[in-house]
Protein backbone atom coordinates (compact mmCIF):
# COMPACT_ATOMS: atom_id res chain seq x y z
CA UNK A 1 0.00 0.00 0.00
CA UNK A 2 1.70 3.33 -1.06
CA UNK A 3 2.22 5.61 1.86
CA UNK A 4 0.25 9.08 2.04
CA UNK A 5 1.48 12.08 3.69
CA UNK A 6 0.02 12.61 7.32
CA UNK A 7 -0.06 16.18 6.53
CA UNK A 8 -3.28 17.41 5.31
CA UNK A 9 -3.73 17.64 1.69
CA UNK A 10 -3.47 21.33 0.33
CA UNK A 11 -4.60 23.52 -2.48
CA UNK A 12 -1.98 24.64 -5.36
CA UNK A 13 -2.49 27.95 -6.72
CA UNK A 14 -2.90 27.93 -10.41
CA UNK A 15 -0.50 30.75 -11.29
CA UNK A 16 2.92 31.19 -12.43
CA UNK A 17 5.98 31.72 -10.41
CA UNK A 18 6.61 35.54 -10.86
CA UNK A 19 2.44 36.36 -9.76
CA UNK A 20 2.61 33.83 -6.61
CA UNK A 21 6.29 35.38 -5.87
CA UNK A 22 5.14 38.97 -5.29
CA UNK A 23 1.45 38.25 -4.43
CA UNK A 24 3.05 35.50 -1.12
CA UNK A 25 5.42 38.36 -0.44
CA UNK A 26 3.06 41.08 -0.57
CA UNK A 27 0.92 38.83 2.25
CA UNK A 28 3.90 38.31 4.38
CA UNK A 29 3.53 40.24 7.82
CA UNK A 30 6.42 42.94 6.86
CA UNK A 31 6.90 43.42 3.11
CA UNK A 32 3.34 44.25 2.58
CA UNK A 33 3.65 47.56 4.86
CA UNK A 34 7.56 48.50 4.11
CA UNK A 35 8.21 47.64 1.06
CA UNK A 36 11.47 50.18 1.25
CA UNK A 37 13.30 48.09 4.08
CA UNK A 38 16.11 45.76 2.65
CA UNK A 39 15.07 42.86 1.47
CA UNK A 40 18.04 41.01 -0.56
CA UNK A 41 21.54 41.81 1.17
CA UNK A 42 25.21 41.59 0.31
CA UNK A 43 28.39 43.09 0.63
CA UNK A 44 28.43 45.03 -1.80
CA UNK A 45 24.75 46.12 -2.92
CA UNK A 46 21.30 45.92 -0.77
CA UNK A 47 17.79 46.14 -2.69
CA UNK A 48 14.84 46.60 -1.05
CA UNK A 49 11.32 44.60 -2.11
CA UNK A 50 10.53 48.37 -3.78
CA UNK A 51 13.92 47.71 -5.66
CA UNK A 52 13.31 44.27 -6.64
CA UNK A 53 9.97 44.61 -8.04
CA UNK A 54 10.38 47.43 -9.80
CA UNK A 55 13.98 46.12 -11.48
CA UNK A 56 12.21 42.38 -11.81
CA UNK A 57 9.67 44.73 -14.13
CA UNK A 58 12.50 47.08 -16.45
CA UNK A 59 14.26 43.65 -16.91
CA UNK A 60 11.58 41.77 -18.12
CA UNK A 61 10.87 44.82 -20.19
CA UNK A 62 14.12 45.11 -21.30
CA UNK A 63 14.31 41.24 -22.55
CA UNK A 64 11.47 41.59 -24.37
CA UNK A 65 11.98 44.99 -26.17
CA UNK A 66 15.33 44.83 -26.06
CA UNK A 67 17.24 41.38 -26.68
CA UNK A 68 13.82 39.83 -28.31
CA UNK A 69 13.67 37.14 -25.80
CA UNK A 70 10.23 35.86 -26.48
CA UNK A 71 7.78 32.41 -24.82
CA UNK A 72 9.25 29.57 -24.77
CA UNK A 73 13.13 30.56 -25.29
CA UNK A 74 15.68 29.61 -22.73
CA UNK A 75 17.88 32.07 -20.78
CA UNK A 76 21.42 30.87 -19.04
CA UNK A 77 22.18 31.86 -15.93
CA UNK A 78 25.37 31.59 -15.03
CA UNK A 79 25.90 33.15 -11.49
CA UNK A 80 27.24 33.02 -8.11
CA UNK A 81 25.02 34.09 -5.83
CA UNK A 82 24.03 37.88 -5.65
CA UNK A 83 21.01 40.12 -4.89
CA UNK A 84 20.16 40.19 -9.04
CA UNK A 85 19.55 36.36 -8.85
CA UNK A 86 15.69 36.67 -8.58
CA UNK A 87 15.12 39.73 -10.55
CA UNK A 88 17.19 37.64 -13.66
CA UNK A 89 14.81 34.58 -13.13
CA UNK A 90 11.71 36.41 -12.51
CA UNK A 91 11.49 38.43 -15.58
CA UNK A 92 12.66 35.98 -17.17
CA UNK A 93 9.58 33.65 -16.24
CA UNK A 94 7.36 36.87 -16.71
CA UNK A 95 7.90 36.99 -20.73
CA UNK A 96 7.08 33.36 -20.71
CA UNK A 97 10.99 32.40 -21.07
CA UNK A 98 12.46 29.39 -19.38
CA UNK A 99 15.52 29.52 -16.92
CA UNK A 100 18.02 26.88 -17.11
CA UNK A 101 20.80 27.73 -14.03
CA UNK A 102 24.85 26.49 -14.38
CA UNK A 103 27.30 26.68 -11.68
CA UNK A 104 29.55 30.07 -12.57
CA UNK A 105 32.77 27.76 -11.89
CA UNK A 106 31.95 25.15 -14.44
CA UNK A 107 34.50 24.88 -17.58
CA UNK A 108 33.47 25.48 -20.84
CA UNK A 109 32.85 22.10 -21.42
CA UNK A 110 30.35 21.66 -19.34
CA UNK A 111 28.68 24.86 -20.07
CA UNK A 112 28.72 23.50 -23.69
CA UNK A 113 26.92 20.40 -22.86
CA UNK A 114 24.33 22.45 -20.97
CA UNK A 115 23.85 25.02 -24.06
CA UNK A 116 23.69 22.60 -26.38
CA UNK A 117 20.67 20.73 -24.87
CA UNK A 118 18.80 23.46 -23.58
CA UNK A 119 19.31 25.64 -27.15
CA UNK A 120 19.67 28.72 -24.73
CA UNK A 121 19.33 32.19 -26.39
CA UNK A 122 20.93 34.04 -24.12
CA UNK A 123 23.26 34.21 -21.16
CA UNK A 124 23.84 35.94 -17.69
CA UNK A 125 26.76 35.83 -15.80
CA UNK A 126 29.85 37.57 -14.50
CA UNK A 127 32.47 39.19 -16.65
CA UNK A 128 35.40 36.67 -15.51
CA UNK A 129 33.40 33.96 -17.21
CA UNK A 130 32.53 35.60 -20.33
CA UNK A 131 36.29 33.70 -22.10
CA UNK A 132 34.70 30.44 -20.69
CA UNK A 133 30.93 30.91 -21.91
CA UNK A 134 32.58 31.97 -25.86
CA UNK A 135 34.72 29.16 -26.03
CA UNK A 136 31.30 27.19 -25.34
CA UNK A 137 28.95 28.63 -27.65
CA UNK A 138 31.11 28.12 -30.41
CA UNK A 139 32.03 24.31 -29.06
CA UNK A 140 28.16 23.86 -29.14
CA UNK A 141 27.83 25.06 -32.74
CA UNK A 142 25.69 27.49 -30.69
CA UNK A 143 24.23 30.79 -32.49
CA UNK A 144 24.27 32.89 -29.28
CA UNK A 145 26.10 36.41 -30.60
CA UNK A 146 28.62 38.28 -28.24
CA UNK A 147 25.63 40.91 -27.84
CA UNK A 148 23.64 38.79 -26.14
CA UNK A 149 26.27 37.52 -23.46
CA UNK A 150 25.34 39.57 -20.47
CA UNK A 151 27.19 40.45 -17.47
CA UNK A 152 26.41 42.52 -14.06
CA UNK A 153 29.77 43.76 -13.57
CA UNK A 154 31.83 44.40 -16.95
CA UNK A 155 31.24 45.11 -20.46
CA UNK A 156 27.75 44.42 -21.99
CA UNK A 157 25.67 45.01 -18.64
CA UNK A 158 22.43 43.48 -18.47
CA UNK A 159 21.44 47.01 -16.93
CA UNK A 160 22.04 48.92 -19.76
CA UNK A 161 18.83 46.97 -21.42
CA UNK A 162 16.27 48.08 -18.44
CA UNK A 163 13.06 49.88 -20.40
CA UNK A 164 9.91 50.93 -19.18
CA UNK A 165 8.06 50.01 -22.18
CA UNK A 166 5.04 47.75 -22.28
CA UNK A 167 5.35 44.39 -22.65
CA UNK A 168 3.15 41.38 -23.09
CA UNK A 169 3.08 39.76 -19.58
CA UNK A 170 2.38 36.11 -19.55
CA UNK A 171 0.28 35.24 -17.11
CA UNK A 172 -0.40 31.42 -16.48
CA UNK A 173 -4.08 31.03 -14.56
CA UNK A 174 -4.66 27.55 -14.93
CA UNK A 175 -3.95 24.01 -13.51
CA UNK A 176 -3.11 23.04 -17.39
CA UNK A 177 -1.21 26.09 -18.19
CA UNK A 178 1.02 26.24 -15.29
CA UNK A 179 1.07 22.33 -15.67
CA UNK A 180 2.60 22.75 -19.25
CA UNK A 181 5.23 25.84 -18.95
CA UNK A 182 8.90 25.57 -17.71
CA UNK A 183 9.97 27.79 -15.35
CA UNK A 184 13.29 26.16 -15.01
CA UNK A 185 15.36 23.38 -16.55
CA UNK A 186 18.29 22.30 -13.62
CA UNK A 187 20.89 19.87 -14.31
CA UNK A 188 21.04 16.32 -12.81
CA UNK A 189 22.46 13.40 -13.97
CA UNK A 190 19.10 11.15 -12.85
CA UNK A 191 19.84 7.67 -12.15
CA UNK A 192 22.63 7.28 -14.82
CA UNK A 193 24.79 8.82 -17.55
CA UNK A 194 25.82 12.06 -17.80
CA UNK A 195 23.93 15.41 -16.71
CA UNK A 196 20.12 15.57 -17.88
CA UNK A 197 18.30 18.78 -17.93
CA UNK A 198 15.34 18.10 -15.26
CA UNK A 199 12.22 20.38 -16.75
CA UNK A 200 10.45 21.88 -14.04
CA UNK A 201 6.97 23.28 -14.59
CA UNK A 202 5.80 26.45 -12.93
CA UNK A 203 3.49 24.20 -11.10
CA UNK A 204 6.25 22.01 -9.73
CA UNK A 205 8.02 25.22 -8.21
CA UNK A 206 5.04 26.60 -7.04
CA UNK A 207 4.01 23.62 -5.40
CA UNK A 208 7.15 22.89 -3.64
CA UNK A 209 7.04 26.01 -2.48
CA UNK A 210 3.33 25.91 -1.30
CA UNK A 211 4.11 22.59 0.52
CA UNK A 212 6.81 24.27 2.48
CA UNK A 213 4.72 26.72 3.51
CA UNK A 214 2.17 24.62 4.88
CA UNK A 215 4.61 22.89 6.63
CA UNK A 216 6.64 25.96 8.13
CA UNK A 217 2.60 27.38 9.04
CA UNK A 218 1.63 23.98 11.18
CA UNK A 219 5.03 23.66 12.42
CA UNK A 220 4.32 24.74 16.49
CA UNK A 221 7.98 24.87 16.87
CA UNK A 222 8.43 27.26 14.33
CA UNK A 223 5.63 29.04 15.20
CA UNK A 224 5.77 29.82 18.51
CA UNK A 225 10.17 30.62 17.65
CA UNK A 226 8.97 33.25 15.44
CA UNK A 227 6.34 34.92 17.28
CA UNK A 228 9.03 36.17 19.75
CA UNK A 229 11.08 37.86 17.29
CA UNK A 230 11.54 40.79 15.34
CA UNK A 231 9.47 40.16 12.29
CA UNK A 232 12.11 40.87 9.82
CA UNK A 233 14.13 37.89 10.41
CA UNK A 234 17.02 37.66 8.35
CA UNK A 235 18.07 34.22 6.63
CA UNK A 236 21.01 33.37 5.23
CA UNK A 237 21.72 31.99 2.02
CA UNK A 238 25.28 30.14 1.42
CA UNK A 239 23.92 27.58 -0.81
CA UNK A 240 23.66 28.07 -4.38
CA UNK A 241 21.19 29.45 -6.01
CA UNK A 242 22.18 27.79 -9.23
CA UNK A 243 21.29 24.12 -7.45
CA UNK A 244 17.17 23.69 -6.38
CA UNK A 245 17.64 22.99 -2.79
CA UNK A 246 19.27 27.02 -2.88
CA UNK A 247 16.73 27.96 -5.66
CA UNK A 248 13.42 26.34 -3.83
CA UNK A 249 14.57 26.29 0.00
CA UNK A 250 16.31 29.90 0.12
CA UNK A 251 16.05 31.78 -2.46
CA UNK A 252 12.11 31.40 -3.17
CA UNK A 253 11.01 30.05 -0.01
CA UNK A 254 12.66 32.69 2.44
CA UNK A 255 11.92 35.33 0.51
CA UNK A 256 8.03 34.79 0.23
CA UNK A 257 7.97 34.42 3.78
CA UNK A 258 9.02 37.74 3.87
CA UNK A 259 12.65 37.36 5.14
CA UNK A 260 15.43 39.24 3.88
CA UNK A 261 18.37 37.37 2.69
CA UNK A 262 22.18 37.77 3.49
CA UNK A 263 23.58 36.63 0.30
CA UNK A 264 26.91 34.71 0.60
CA UNK A 265 28.50 34.23 -2.96
CA UNK A 266 30.89 31.42 -1.99
CA UNK A 267 31.25 29.51 1.35
CA UNK A 268 33.80 30.52 3.65
CA UNK A 269 33.35 29.03 7.41
CA UNK A 270 34.65 32.38 9.45
CA UNK A 271 32.44 34.90 6.85
CA UNK A 272 29.05 32.54 8.09
CA UNK A 273 29.68 32.91 11.38
CA UNK A 274 30.42 36.49 11.41
CA UNK A 275 27.61 37.39 9.13
CA UNK A 276 25.29 35.35 11.28
CA UNK A 277 26.32 36.92 13.97
CA UNK A 278 25.87 40.73 12.29
CA UNK A 279 22.59 39.77 11.12
CA UNK A 280 21.01 38.29 13.74
CA UNK A 281 20.32 35.37 11.62
CA UNK A 282 17.78 32.81 12.54
CA UNK A 283 18.10 29.90 10.50
CA UNK A 284 20.58 27.91 7.77
CA UNK A 285 20.03 25.79 4.83
CA UNK A 286 23.31 23.48 4.83
CA UNK A 287 25.16 20.72 3.55
CA UNK A 288 26.84 18.25 5.51
CA UNK A 289 30.59 19.30 4.91
CA UNK A 290 29.52 23.00 6.52
CA UNK A 291 27.92 20.81 9.86
CA UNK A 292 30.90 19.66 10.06
CA UNK A 293 33.10 22.88 10.33
CA UNK A 294 30.06 24.20 12.81
CA UNK A 295 31.10 21.26 14.86
CA UNK A 296 34.43 20.99 15.17
CA UNK A 297 36.11 24.39 14.00
CA UNK A 298 37.84 26.65 17.16
CA UNK A 299 36.67 29.81 14.36
CA UNK A 300 33.20 29.26 15.37
CA UNK A 301 33.90 29.68 18.84
CA UNK A 302 35.12 33.40 17.81
CA UNK A 303 31.24 34.42 17.27
CA UNK A 304 27.99 34.63 18.37
CA UNK A 305 26.07 32.23 15.94
CA UNK A 306 23.35 31.26 19.49
CA UNK A 307 20.58 33.75 16.93
CA UNK A 308 20.06 30.35 15.06
CA UNK A 309 16.62 28.84 16.27
CA UNK A 310 17.63 25.23 14.08
CA UNK A 311 19.74 24.60 10.89
CA UNK A 312 18.55 22.05 8.15
CA UNK A 313 20.72 19.62 6.16
CA UNK A 314 20.33 18.43 3.08
CA UNK A 315 21.37 17.42 -0.47
CA UNK A 316 23.80 14.56 0.86
CA UNK A 317 23.71 12.14 3.89
CA UNK A 318 24.06 13.26 7.13
CA UNK A 319 25.10 10.54 9.60
CA UNK A 320 23.67 10.29 12.85
CA UNK A 321 26.68 10.43 14.61
CA UNK A 322 27.03 13.96 13.32
CA UNK A 323 23.64 15.12 13.76
CA UNK A 324 23.76 14.19 17.31
CA UNK A 325 27.24 15.54 17.97
CA UNK A 326 26.60 18.99 15.97
CA UNK A 327 23.06 19.02 17.72
CA UNK A 328 24.76 19.06 20.90
CA UNK A 329 27.55 21.55 20.46
CA UNK A 330 25.61 23.87 18.68
CA UNK A 331 22.92 23.88 21.38
CA UNK A 332 19.95 24.12 18.80
CA UNK A 333 18.40 21.65 16.71
CA UNK A 334 19.86 20.17 13.40
CA UNK A 335 17.58 19.23 10.71
CA UNK A 336 17.95 16.78 8.10
CA UNK A 337 15.35 16.97 4.68
CA UNK A 338 15.68 15.28 1.83
CA UNK A 339 15.00 16.11 -2.15
CA UNK A 340 15.91 15.86 -5.72
CA UNK A 341 16.76 18.57 -8.17
CA UNK A 342 13.65 16.40 -9.83
CA UNK A 343 11.31 17.03 -6.76
CA UNK A 344 11.75 20.78 -6.84
CA UNK A 345 13.21 19.71 -4.36
CA UNK A 346 11.52 18.83 -1.34
CA UNK A 347 10.21 15.36 -0.80
CA UNK A 348 10.70 14.96 3.37
CA UNK A 349 10.95 17.34 5.99
CA UNK A 350 11.51 17.23 9.60
CA UNK A 351 10.29 19.52 12.14
CA UNK A 352 13.25 21.13 14.02
CA UNK A 353 10.33 20.70 17.41
CA UNK A 354 11.21 16.56 17.18
CA UNK A 355 14.27 15.68 15.50
CA UNK A 356 14.61 11.94 15.04
CA UNK A 357 18.08 11.19 14.66
CA UNK A 358 19.15 9.45 10.95
CA UNK A 359 15.57 10.49 9.55
CA UNK A 360 15.13 13.28 7.17
CA UNK A 361 11.33 13.17 8.17
CA UNK A 362 8.06 13.31 6.93
CA UNK A 363 6.20 13.36 3.56
CA UNK A 364 5.36 16.69 2.91
CA UNK A 365 1.76 17.19 2.21
CA UNK A 366 0.57 16.28 -1.17
CA UNK A 367 2.82 13.38 -1.59
CA UNK A 368 2.66 9.73 -1.29
CA UNK A 369 5.49 7.20 -1.05
CA UNK A 370 6.16 3.94 -2.03
CA UNK A 371 8.91 1.60 -1.49
CA UNK A 372 9.81 -1.16 -3.43
CA UNK A 373 11.83 -3.90 -4.22
CA UNK A 374 14.55 -5.13 -6.94
CA UNK A 375 11.52 -6.85 -8.61
CA UNK A 376 9.59 -3.57 -8.61
CA UNK A 377 7.12 -4.94 -5.59
CA UNK A 378 6.10 -2.77 -2.74
CA UNK A 379 7.87 -3.61 0.60
CA UNK A 380 6.35 -3.02 4.17
CA UNK A 381 6.25 -0.02 6.51
CA UNK A 382 10.34 -0.73 7.59
CA UNK A 383 11.40 -2.97 5.21
CA UNK A 384 14.67 -1.55 2.90
CA UNK A 385 13.74 -1.06 -0.77
CA UNK A 386 13.87 2.00 -3.55
CA UNK A 387 12.24 5.16 -2.46
CA UNK A 388 9.32 6.03 -4.86
CA UNK A 389 7.34 9.50 -4.60
CA UNK A 390 4.48 10.98 -6.30
CA UNK A 391 3.32 14.64 -5.79
CA UNK A 392 2.92 18.10 -7.75
CA UNK A 393 6.31 18.84 -7.32
CA UNK A 394 7.89 16.13 -9.51
CA UNK A 395 9.36 16.91 -12.42
CA UNK A 396 7.59 17.45 -15.88
CA UNK A 397 10.51 14.84 -17.45
CA UNK A 398 14.30 14.94 -18.75
CA UNK A 399 14.49 17.46 -21.68
CA UNK A 400 14.65 15.70 -24.85
CA UNK A 401 15.41 12.58 -23.08
CA UNK A 402 11.80 10.78 -23.30
CA UNK A 403 13.84 7.14 -22.63
CA UNK A 404 15.08 8.36 -19.51
CA UNK A 405 11.89 9.90 -18.79
CA UNK A 406 10.16 6.64 -18.64
CA UNK A 407 13.15 4.62 -16.25
CA UNK A 408 12.36 7.58 -13.86
CA UNK A 409 8.87 8.52 -14.31
CA UNK A 410 6.74 5.11 -13.88
CA UNK A 411 2.97 4.84 -15.45
CA UNK A 412 1.29 5.73 -11.69
CA UNK A 413 3.39 9.19 -11.87
CA UNK A 414 5.83 7.77 -9.26
CA UNK A 415 9.32 8.99 -9.27
CA UNK A 416 11.65 6.36 -8.80
CA UNK A 417 14.60 8.11 -7.33
CA UNK A 418 17.47 5.59 -7.12
CA UNK A 419 17.64 6.46 -3.20
CA UNK A 420 17.30 3.29 -1.29
CA UNK A 421 16.02 3.59 2.69
CA UNK A 422 12.45 2.94 4.30
CA UNK A 423 10.20 4.51 5.74
CA UNK A 424 8.99 3.50 9.23
CA UNK A 425 5.74 3.11 10.59
CA UNK A 426 5.54 6.59 11.91
CA UNK A 427 6.17 7.81 8.55
CA UNK A 428 9.46 9.17 9.09
CA UNK A 429 12.12 8.07 6.37
CA UNK A 430 15.47 7.10 6.48
CA UNK A 431 18.04 6.66 3.28
CA UNK A 432 20.46 3.95 3.91
CA UNK A 433 22.03 3.80 0.67
CA UNK A 434 22.20 5.15 -2.88
CA UNK A 435 21.77 2.12 -5.80
CA UNK A 436 21.89 4.68 -8.27
CA UNK A 437 25.46 5.85 -10.06
CA UNK A 438 25.61 9.35 -8.57
CA UNK A 439 28.56 10.64 -6.40
CA UNK A 440 28.05 13.56 -4.11
CA UNK A 441 30.86 15.46 -3.07
CA UNK A 442 29.71 18.23 -0.75
CA UNK A 443 25.98 18.48 -1.84
CA UNK A 444 27.35 18.64 -5.38
CA UNK A 445 26.28 16.43 -7.93
CA UNK A 446 28.80 13.98 -9.84
CA UNK A 447 28.11 11.56 -12.47
CA UNK A 448 30.64 9.07 -12.50
CA UNK A 449 29.92 8.26 -16.29
CA UNK A 450 30.43 11.63 -17.23
CA UNK A 451 34.29 11.37 -15.51
CA UNK A 452 34.46 7.89 -16.99
CA UNK A 453 34.00 9.27 -20.65
CA UNK A 454 36.82 11.85 -20.01
CA UNK A 455 39.28 9.47 -18.81
CA UNK A 456 38.82 7.03 -21.33
CA UNK A 457 39.77 10.44 -23.88
CA UNK A 458 43.04 10.57 -22.05
CA UNK A 459 45.83 8.60 -24.28
CA UNK A 460 47.10 6.78 -21.82
CA UNK A 461 44.04 4.77 -20.36
CA UNK A 462 42.13 1.94 -22.00
CA UNK A 463 39.69 1.72 -19.63
CA UNK A 464 38.25 3.22 -16.58
CA UNK A 465 35.63 3.76 -13.55
CA UNK A 466 34.62 5.86 -10.81
CA UNK A 467 33.03 5.53 -7.56
CA UNK A 468 32.53 7.64 -4.36
CA UNK A 469 34.15 6.67 -1.36
CA UNK A 470 32.69 8.29 1.86
CA UNK A 471 35.48 10.38 3.85
CA UNK A 472 34.07 10.81 7.38
CA UNK A 473 36.97 13.67 8.30
CA UNK A 474 35.31 15.52 5.68
CA UNK A 475 31.96 14.15 5.64
CA UNK A 476 31.04 14.18 2.20
CA UNK A 477 32.13 11.48 -0.64
CA UNK A 478 34.45 11.70 -2.62
CA UNK A 479 35.09 10.35 -6.19
CA UNK A 480 37.77 7.87 -6.61
CA UNK A 481 39.10 6.82 -9.94
CA UNK A 482 40.35 3.24 -10.97
CA UNK A 483 42.26 2.95 -14.51
CA UNK A 484 43.50 0.74 -16.25
CA UNK A 485 46.45 1.77 -18.51
CA UNK A 486 47.64 0.89 -22.60
CA UNK A 487 50.37 -1.78 -22.60
CA UNK A 488 52.39 0.45 -24.00
CA UNK A 489 51.77 3.71 -22.61
CA UNK A 490 54.83 5.19 -20.39
CA UNK A 491 53.86 4.56 -16.65
CA UNK A 492 55.91 6.85 -14.73
CA UNK A 493 54.18 9.81 -12.98
CA UNK A 494 50.61 8.45 -14.84
CA UNK A 495 48.68 9.24 -11.88
CA UNK A 496 49.59 13.10 -11.26
CA UNK A 497 49.34 12.96 -15.40
CA UNK A 498 45.87 12.19 -15.29
CA UNK A 499 45.01 14.47 -12.11
CA UNK A 500 46.17 17.54 -13.84
CA UNK A 501 44.93 16.17 -17.59
CA UNK A 502 41.41 16.19 -15.58
CA UNK A 503 41.39 18.82 -13.64
CA UNK A 504 41.79 21.37 -16.89
CA UNK A 505 38.67 19.62 -18.02
CA UNK A 506 36.58 20.01 -15.09
CA UNK A 507 34.96 21.90 -12.15
CA UNK A 508 36.77 21.75 -9.15
CA UNK A 509 34.39 19.29 -7.29
CA UNK A 510 34.69 16.94 -9.61
CA UNK A 511 38.03 16.30 -8.91
CA UNK A 512 39.16 12.95 -8.09
CA UNK A 513 39.70 13.80 -4.06
CA UNK A 514 39.61 9.97 -3.45
CA UNK A 515 42.51 9.12 -5.90
CA UNK A 516 43.37 7.53 -9.01
CA UNK A 517 44.34 3.88 -8.97
CA UNK A 518 45.54 1.81 -11.42
CA UNK A 519 44.26 -1.54 -11.59
CA UNK A 520 44.73 -4.73 -14.24
CA UNK A 521 40.89 -5.03 -14.93
CA UNK A 522 37.70 -3.24 -14.43
CA UNK A 523 35.00 -5.63 -13.37
CA UNK A 524 32.67 -5.88 -15.61
CA UNK A 525 29.42 -7.90 -16.05
CA UNK A 526 28.55 -9.99 -18.93
CA UNK A 527 26.69 -7.41 -20.40
CA UNK A 528 30.08 -4.93 -20.58
CA UNK A 529 28.42 -3.13 -17.08
CA UNK A 530 30.65 -1.60 -14.81
CA UNK A 531 30.21 -3.51 -11.27
CA UNK A 532 30.45 -0.31 -8.89
CA UNK A 533 29.30 -2.34 -6.37
CA UNK A 534 32.67 -4.87 -6.76
CA UNK A 535 35.13 -1.91 -6.44
CA UNK A 536 33.26 -0.59 -3.83
CA UNK A 537 33.30 -3.44 -1.57
CA UNK A 538 37.19 -3.88 -2.50
CA UNK A 539 37.57 -0.13 -0.82
CA UNK A 540 35.49 -1.01 2.05
CA UNK A 541 37.40 -3.96 2.83
CA UNK A 542 40.38 -1.78 2.50
CA UNK A 543 39.05 0.35 4.76
CA UNK A 544 38.44 -1.84 7.81
CA UNK A 545 41.76 -3.47 7.29
CA UNK A 546 43.33 -0.20 8.31
P1 LIG B 1 20.26 16.77 -6.26
O1 LIG B 1 19.39 16.52 -7.43
O2 LIG B 1 21.60 17.35 -6.63
O3 LIG B 1 19.60 17.56 -5.20
O4 LIG B 1 20.61 15.34 -5.64
C1 LIG B 1 19.62 14.53 -5.10
C2 LIG B 1 20.23 13.37 -4.39
O5 LIG B 1 20.98 13.82 -3.24
C3 LIG B 1 19.24 12.41 -3.81
O6 LIG B 1 18.74 11.50 -4.79
C4 LIG B 1 20.07 11.70 -2.74
O7 LIG B 1 20.88 10.70 -3.31
C5 LIG B 1 20.92 12.84 -2.21
N1 LIG B 1 20.28 13.41 -1.01
C6 LIG B 1 19.57 14.53 -0.91
N2 LIG B 1 19.15 14.73 0.37
C7 LIG B 1 19.62 13.69 1.09
C8 LIG B 1 19.53 13.28 2.46
N3 LIG B 1 18.91 14.00 3.38
N4 LIG B 1 20.12 12.12 2.81
C9 LIG B 1 20.75 11.36 1.92
N5 LIG B 1 20.90 11.69 0.62
C10 LIG B 1 20.33 12.83 0.20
Amino acid sequence: MPIASLAPSIAIPSVDLPTFFFNTVKNSTLFGQKPELPFLVSESKTLSFADLEKLTNALASGLFNNTGLNKGDTLLVVLPNNVYYPAITLATQMVGAVVTTANPLYTARELAHQIKLTGAKMVVSIDAKVPAIKEAVNSAASSIPDNLIFTLDGANPIFNILSTKPFPRVYLRTEEETKNALSFIVFSSGTSGNPKGVMLSHRNVVANITQNLAVDKSDKYLTDAYAHIEPNAHMIAVLPFFHIYGLTCIMHLQLCQGRPLVIMPQFDLEKFCQLVQQYRCRAAHLVPPIILGLTKSPVVKRYDISSLLFINSGAAPLTKELQQEAQKVLGFPVCQGYGLSESSPVITRISPGKVVYGSSGQLIPNMTAKVIDDDGKEVGPGEVGELCYRGPNIMVGYLKNPAATAETLDSEGYLHTGDVGYIDKDGYNFITDRKKELIKYKGFQIPPAEIEGLLLDHPAILDAAVIGVYDDTRATEVPKGFVVIKPNANKTGIVDEIHSWLNSRVTHYKRLRGGIEVIDAVPKSATGKILRRVLKERESQKHKAK
